[in-house]
């Protein structure tokens, strides 16, 4: 395992190509696009054309067969195919809960798996997206933080996610591209036609990074991939609609509000140095003092795109009413633009914690909400199929108490 505590510690690693030798398009900003196909053999103009065609049917209308490129010469598709993909992640496994969560077991062309979680509501549809095979850290609850197995997933695996989803649900608008007219270098014509096609009702209209991993431990492809979901002219979800969540790497808050200008949720799960060290441990590292004015200094943070506080309830650990009212005092002390997200801890095989009763959890939520600080419950989804908050890890392995302890200490020793 990679060294975590720099910056961006865990190296996505040469992943064997998908498809032999063609290059997999899924990932790469249009301008590099352009570049392979310059690479291939076309000069700079129609490749520039091309790549902007190619974008939109990979990420408007979701194909993977370069033959269903209609507006793109028929002679021209079977070279796109000898040398290109249109990638997906391999699905494992595909479960259903009861309450309607979905979760999948993806694998990677390297054989590295991680899942990805898609929460249906009434009016609205999350998926909850993996930054990384695993996590280098190591919080106490967290299913994912005691897989010992790490690496970056890399832009495409990240966006990938987004693809099969949209596959999965069946939400690729339908009909042909009117406006998107006859390829002027296509003879045979006919199958352009031009229509119209409708955009469906969509189901999944959010997307949080709170999948596996820790996302700004591997702020390039996560920025990367994000750019593509949020492109206008393919998958164009709103950055509004995008949360990334950190469990506090306060070195990389302020690019991730300037670069990439999602939602920030923070992890901050205790109010003082002694609870946090010890359940989330990167805060040994990063203490709340720096981690709190990070948040203050998040740009784009203001009342009406609020800072999210995840905060998961622990029995007897962090959820009496003195933690609630110091987290009320530490909110007003940085002036933060904040709303509290309560998280029923979601147990484990082998976790070293309970959960907190209802009661308490209504209490903790009551005195905040008194504040003026909204504190909302989070309903557990899916927890039948491991697929609530803190629950994803890949092999369904149960380790011994002692392996746990182990993998946390040398997990520990790493941070430095
Ligand atoms: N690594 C990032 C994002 C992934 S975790 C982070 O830590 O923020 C998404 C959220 O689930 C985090 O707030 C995390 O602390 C929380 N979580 C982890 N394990 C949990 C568990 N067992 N029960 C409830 N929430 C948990
Ligand atoms: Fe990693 Fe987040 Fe789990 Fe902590 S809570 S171990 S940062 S995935």
């Amino acid at each position: 395992m990679q060294i975590p505590g720099h910056i961006d510690p865990v190296t996505t690693g040469t992943v064997p190509l998908r498809g032999g030798n063609r290059i997999d398009l899924v990932g790469l900003t249009r301008d590099a696009i352009g570049g392979v196909l310059v690479e291939a053999g076309l000069d700079a103009k129609a490749a520039k054309l091309r790549a902007k065609q190619i974008w939109h049917w990979i990420y408007h209308r979701g194909v993977t067969d370069f033959e269903a490129m209609t507006d793109i010469a028929k002679t021209m598709r079977p070279w796109l195919t000898d040398r290109f993909i249109i990638g997906r992640p391999t699905v494992r496994e595909a479960q259903v809960s009861n309450d309607g969560t979905r979760k999948w077991l993806l694998a990677a062309a390297d054989g590295q798996e991680y899942e990805m979680v898609f929460i249906p509501d009434a009016d609205r549809g999350t998926l909850c997206v993996s930054s990384q095979v695993g996590c280098t850290l190591n919080c106490r609850f967290c299913h994912t933080g005691t897989m010992r197995l790490v690496r970056n997933l890399g832009a495409g695996e990240i966006v990938g996610q987004v693809l099969l989803a949209r596959d999965a649900l069946g939400e690729w608008p339908k009909g042909t591209m009117a406006g998107f007219g006859a390829d002027p270098e296509d003879d045979d014509a006919d199958d352009d036609a031009a229509g119209h096609y409708t955009a469906d009702g969509r189901m999944l209209t959010n997307i949080v990074m709170m999948g596996m991993g820790e996302p700004l431990y591997n702020f390039e492809e996560v920025k990367g991939a994000l750019k593509i979901v949020m492109d206008g002219d393919g998958l164009a979800l709103s950055k509004r609609r995008i949360t990334l969540s950190t469990s506090g790497v306060v070195p990389m808050m302020a690019r991730a509000g300037d670069e990439i200008g999602v939602n920030l949720a923070v992890s901050l799960h205790a109010v003082n140095k002694e609870v946090r060290d010890e359940i989330v441990p990167l805060n040994r590292k990063y203490g709340i003092e720096e981690l709190l004015q990070a948040c203050a200094d998040y740009p784009g943070a203001n009342n009406a795109r609020r800072i999210t506080f995840e905060y998961v309830m622990l029995k007897d650990k962090n959820d009496s009413d003195d933690d609630a009212r110091e987290l009320v005092r530490l909110i007003k002390q940085y002036k933060l633009p904040a709303k509290v997200n309560l998280i029923p801890f979601n147990p484990w095989p082998g976790a070293p914690y309970e959960c907190s009763t209802p009661e308490r959890v209504k209490a903790f939520s009551n005195l905040i909400f008194k504040a003026g600080i909204s504190a909302p419950v989070r309903t557990p989804r899916g927890r039948d199929i491991m697929a609530a908050c803190g629950q994803l890890k890949s092999a369904a392995t149960k380790p011994t108490r002692a392996e746990l302890d182990r993998i946390a200490e040398e997990k520990q020793a790493a941070l430095g």
